[in-house]
């Protein structure tokens, strides 16, 4: 008799153990690993769902009490046995419940029924379709352009994404439809996002940093050598082109290769980009798929019909049987760790797979994350930099202008002189404007407005946040002090907390240049499901002169008509309490820098400031990382952050404000006393109220760990985990473990 040992389906900690059931005959072929299965749980029969972890010839308990599985739902395979190995090192290093991990892990486990698929084709011949395309073109007509032009590439497309990534609205579609020059089609269909047959494109011939950075990588792989590399690239240096290289390189082979980029620089441009270089052996995944979609790309995955996944954070658990390589690009961004349990971050992920797999790793960034460029320099990592643009385009001239003195010279307006100047040159001159407002921690803060001092907790060196009872706060250690009614540094009573929003600066601005067409892009007016598209498009296809939004506008879009990028506020998100905050400005001020002079026409950056001289934007307006990078790693030394020291969260949510309070007290004993006998003692720091206090009547406390070492940390939390399960104070509390969070708390 075989028995298996299954992970039932509910997540909750007292059942995150294995339960031992008897696998009938008739299932034995399928109830492997991984295998999702139907089983009667508790002793009324109730069936639950469940998977395998595990198959042994041994009973735990007498046999006539082991139960039998009903129904293998879906079957596991022996390769996802290293993805159940994978869960189990997640649930480890990031906390939660095995049962979280393994649903991460094996993210789709319900098979869904085929379905009808909608296609856009051409109805007439190329050429004459291309008479027509010039039309359009002269027209300016750029949505019947860009359909046009891309089925003209290929020959069919998905109708979703015409309407998604090429932001073609219905009624376009239908004029064309109507007036003969596409039609709609429909077949049934084995689910395929990219179903394109894009004519292949000559290779780029790569350049000298291009071919060296590539051919490194590629002959350690076919030497055996398996390991992590970070390429650090500016924009436009062609990153792109050296994963597409090494990719081949992996493929020929006979191995895999997931490419993870983040949800929102998934544009039909990289997709495309990709198919024709690879063909159909390449599918994407991303939250737009449904359910079906997402299972048909697994199971492609893993009979073998693809070799390269692209997709977000989630698309690393792809089931690809022989995974060789696995790609991060822009490594740096935040979206690779998830917010929900577990909270496992999608690089280290990565790496602990690709070593299980003996597959490699690429990183690659424009501005990498403190940590991988460190660990690039102490040589854990591999490094290559690529200095120069690729393609065409330079990168833009870069003004600051210093708040303060505008203030000195009376101009007490959201725009300095000198933006104010460019915008309106701008404008006659007939291009594009971006106006960036840095809204992360926008509110709270509390500076003064004539000499950029900031409020700051004496104990941590964050800012502290303004409180609705006229205190000051720091949410890292909870110390309070009443707010001030002058600047104590220059004794200005322009002093207040910060805060601009972007409807304010679209108000301004719509007085200060009534004839300008303005869009504005922020969560309030992105709502719906292609309410980010819409709005991009409409500005890629000039529609407006002016672009206001938060962060979401300075990633990954292309705007060639932009020839001016005013950042509002660059110290928006220097102080928001977080001790990632420079590391967040620099990396927002290059992205934004980065969208000016994309074309033809040369592009100039006004960084607004009260901190001209902080190092995060100086170096970003000369965009020279390796400045930032010194510097922010001294400061990350002095002050024991990551990547310096490692940081363990505990959050403790309860219902009753004492029961937080006691249970993290206890918290913090507890860890006193584990380390008690070390010679060289972690710091905690709190416990502490959390920046967001209470939310839905369930209060929230914090308490930080931090110490060099990683292992030492996961020690304590497996210690803490087990304390928990067995001491009372805990009933009705929910303590959650974050290893070096990338947000406050
Ligand atoms: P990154 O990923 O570093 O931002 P990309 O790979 O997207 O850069 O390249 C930027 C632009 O330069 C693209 O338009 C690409 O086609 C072009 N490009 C890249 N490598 C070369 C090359 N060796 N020769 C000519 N153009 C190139
Ligand atoms: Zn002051
Ligand atoms: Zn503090």
């Amino acid at each position: 008799m075989v028995y298996a040992d299954i992970i039932v389906d509910i997540s909750h900690e007292n059942l995150d153990k294995t339960y031992q059931y008897a696998v009938p005959c008739q299932l034995e072929k399928k109830a492997a690993p991984g295998a999702l299965v139907r089983i009667p749980f508790g002793s009324g029969g109730r069936r639950i769902n469940g998977y395998i972890v595990g198959l042994s010839d041994a009973p735990k308990c007498p046999v006539h009490k082991i139960k039998e599985i009903d129904e293998v739902i879906i079957e596991g395979a022996r390769l996802e046995s290293h993805l159940i190995t994978l869960a189990y090192w997640i649930k480890e290093h990031y906390g939660g419940t095995m049962n979280d991990a393994l649903k991460t892990v094996l993210p789709v486990r319900r098979p869904v029924r085929s379905k009808e698929k909608k296609y856009v084709v051409l109805a007439k011949g190329k050429e004459e379709t291309g008479i027509f395309l010039n039309e359009c073109m002269k027209k300016h007509n750029t949505a019947r352009v860009r359909l046009l032009e891309a089925l003209l590439a290929g020959d069919n497309l998905p109708y979703e994404l015409v309407t998604g990534r090429l932001a073609v609205s219905s009624a376009t579609i239908r004029s064309l439809s109507e007036a003969g020059w596409i039609r709609l089609c429909s077949e049934r269909i084995y689910r395929n996002p990219v179903n394109l047959t894009a004519q292949p494109e000559e290779k780029h011939i790569l350049n000298t940093e291009q071919r060296e950075t590539a051919d490194s990588i590629i002959l350690d792989y076919r030497n055996g050598i398996r390991k992590t590399y970070l390429i650090h690239g500016i924009t436009g240096s062609g990153k792109t082109e050296v994963y597409m290289e090494v990719i081949e390189a992996v493929i020929a082979q006979g191995r895999q290769v997931i490419m993870l980029i983040p949800e929102i620089a998934l544009t039909f441009q990289t997709v495309m980009r990709f198919y024709k270089r690879f063909g159909d052996r390449v599918s994407i995944l991303h939250s737009r798929l449904s359910a079906g979609e997402k299972y048909d790309q697994y199971t492609r995955a893993r009979n073998g019909e693809i070799d390269i996944m692209i997709g977000p954070r989630s698309a690393l658990f792809t089931p690809f049987v022989n995974l060789g390589l696995i790609i991060l690009d822009e490594e740096h961004e935040a979206s690779y760790k998830s917010e929900a349990l577990p909270k496992y971050h999608a690089r280290e992920t990565a790496i602990e797979r690709a070593r299980l797999l003996h597959a490699s790793v690429i990183l690659g960034s424009a501005t990498p994350s403190i940590e991988s460029y460190k660990k690039a320099l102490d040589g854990e990592y591999g490094l290559f930099e690529l200095k120069e643009r690729a393609g065409q385009g330079v990168l833009p001239n870069v003004w600051i202008t210093d708040l303060r003195e505008e203030l000195k010279n009376r101009n007490r307006s959201i725009l300095s002189v000198r933006l104010k100047e460019l915008m309106k040159d701008r404008l006659e001159k007939k291009q594009q404007i971006i106006l960036f407002i840095n809204r992360r921690g926008y509110a709270g803060f509390v500076s003064c407005r004539s000499c950029g001092h900031v409020i700051k907790c004496p104990h941590c060196d964050v800012s502290l946040k303004s409180h609705n009872n006229g205190k000051l706060l720091c949410h890292y250690c909870g110390h309070e002090e009443p707010a001030p009614r002058s600047c104590p540094e220059c004794g200005s009573r322009y002093i207040a907390a910060f805060g601009t929003g972007t409807q304010k600066v679209e108000e301004y601005v719509k007085r200060e240049f009534p004839e300008a067409r303005i869009l504005r892009m922020d969560l309030d007016t992105t709502q719906g499901k292609e309410g980010h598209e819409k709005i991009l498009s409409a500005f890629a296809e000039r529609e407006a002169d002016i672009l206001v939004g938060t962060q979401m506008i300075v990633k990954g879009h292309d705007f060639p008509g932009v020839t001016l990028v005013g950042v509002i506020a660059a110290d928006l998100s220097l102080y928001s309490n977080d001790y990632r905050a420079a590391e967040k400005t620099f990396q927002l001020l290059t992205q934004a820098a980065g969208r000016a002079g994309r074309g033809k026409d040369a592009g100039e950056v006004v960084i607004q400031t009260y901190n001209p001289d902080h190092y995060s934007i100086k170096a970003a307006a000369l965009a020279d990382y390796q400045s930032f990078y010194r510097q922010e790693m001294a400061f990350r030394n002095i002050m024991g952050y990551p990547p310096a020291e490692h940081m363990l969260v505990l959050l403790v949510s309860a219902k009753q404000e004492e029961k937080a309070g006691a249970a993290s007290t206890l918290l913090y004993n507890m860890v006193r006393a584990l380390t008690e006998e070390m010679d060289d003692k972690p710091s905690i720091i709190g416990p502490a109220r959390a920046s967001l206090s209470k939310i839905n009547d369930i209060y929230r406390r914090v308490l930080y760990i931090k110490y060099r070492d990683y292992l030492t940390l996961i020690g304590i939390k497996n210690n803490l985990e087990q304390r928990m399960e067995e001491s009372d104070t805990f009933r009705g509390i929910n303590v959650q473990f974050d290893f070096n969070p990338l947000n406050s708390y």
